[in-house]
């Protein structure tokens, strides 16, 4: 089945606002991702889209662009219900496995158009409410001076979520609490060990750090399991928690699980594995990768389904080239009134 939409697609690289090292990336300057635009010529409306390649998944602007053809015919002639675009995502997973970040800009565009074509914002073509929890602030890597410092900056978000995995992760928290007050969230990105995490624990309990992302390499459920059994803090499965398919066996293993659209594959199954995820006992997070706010409103659309949300990847970037989506002073994303995502292309903005 061919299908008679019409994608172009665009690589941006973006510079972020501060570095922003992770344990497991090296590359802190610049961000890469890639944006889709879905035409549909019987209304000739446009829908915008993305998706975050990330390296570590297997994905790089080049298997996305590769993909994208692919994708579009499993997609064939969508029903431009949120019914026919569930069979659409289905028809995707059928197609080709794994390749979430592609399959997220396809999916977000497809979503984005469907509501323009509803006339209505997303949160609502979803049937979902528009208000959302706050979102949290995230810190890279760096000297613990340095993460102080930032987090000084960022007093204003209700928490933080703080990168560790280097060689001063105690002085850096130390450093942070002593200039910020709320929940300290801490992402490990895989690069902790056991022990090392068990030696910490008692430290993190007392600094007041509200969970803890992803510790150990993505397979290792039984160092997960371990450290969950002897931590009163929830552990986040992020790296470990990639789609839907992935729940069952972290059911008993981690408290808590980090739901992403570009791991996931969009706004449709983000709010399947969500619902999923409550519906197995898991605490829930939504995250994000440094996506512009082209991904961030198509994350906060179905940001509601989730306890914690860490929907800042716009914020990292220093150029961010689209516009429509804001934060009220609580430090929540308003959302609508649309349509679609409500965001669209900066008047004279750069993009590449
Ligand atoms: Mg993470």
């Amino acid at each position: 089945m061919s299908s008679p939409l019409e994608i172009t697609s665009e690589v941006l690289r973006i510079a972020f606002r501060d570095p922003f090292r992770i344990a497991r990336d090296v590359n802190d300057a610049v961000a890469t991702t890639v944006l889709v635009e879905l035409r549909d010529p019987e209304s000739g409306i446009v829908g915008l889209g993305e998706g975050f390649p990330d390296t570590y998944y297997g994905e790089t602007p080049a298997t996305m662009a590769a993909v994208f053809p692919l994708l579009l015919e499993a997609v064939g002639r969508p029903d431009w219900t949120l019914h026919g675009l569930a069979e659409a995502g289905a028809r995707m997973d059928d197609a080709l496995g794994n390749h979430g970040a592609a399959k997220c800009a396809v999916d977000i565009a497809l979503h984005d158009l469907a509501a323009r074509r509803a006339g209505l914002p997303l949160y609502e073509f979803l049937g979902l409410p528009a208000l959302i929890p706050p979102t949290d602030f995230s810190i890279g890597i760096d000297e613990p001076e340095v993460v102080a410092e930032r987090a000084r900056r960022a007093a204003r978000f209700p928490a933080l979520k703080i990168k560790v995995g280097g060689p001063s992760d105690l002085a850096t928290l130390e450093a942070v609490r002593g200039v910020y007050g709320g929940p300290i969230r801490v992402d490990a990105n895989t690069a902790w060990t056991l022990e090392g995490a068990l030696a910490i624990l008692p430290e993190l309990e007392r600094l007041g750090v509200e969970l803890i992302e992803q510790p150990f390499p993505a397979r290792r459920y039984d160092l997960l399991r371990a450290f969950q059994e002897r931590s009163s803090l929830p552990i986040v499965a992020d790296e470990s928690a990639v789609a839907i398919a992935d729940l069952d066996a972290l059911v008993g293993v981690t408290a808590g699980v980090n739901v992403k659209l570009a791991k996931c594959g969009g706004v449709g199954p983000a709010r399947r594995m969500l619902r999923r995820a409550r519906e197995l006992g898991f605490r829930t997070f939504i995250g994000c990768m440094e996506e512009t706010s082209v991904g961030i409103a198509a994350s906060a659309a179905v940001a509601s389904l989730a306890e914690w949300l860490d929907l800042d990847g716009c914020l990292l970037l220093a150029d961010d080239p689209f516009e429509g989506l804001e934060l009220d002073e609580e430090c929540r994303w308003r959302l609508g009134p649309g349509p679609g995502l409500g965001v669209a292309r900066r008047a004279g903005g750069t993009s590449r």
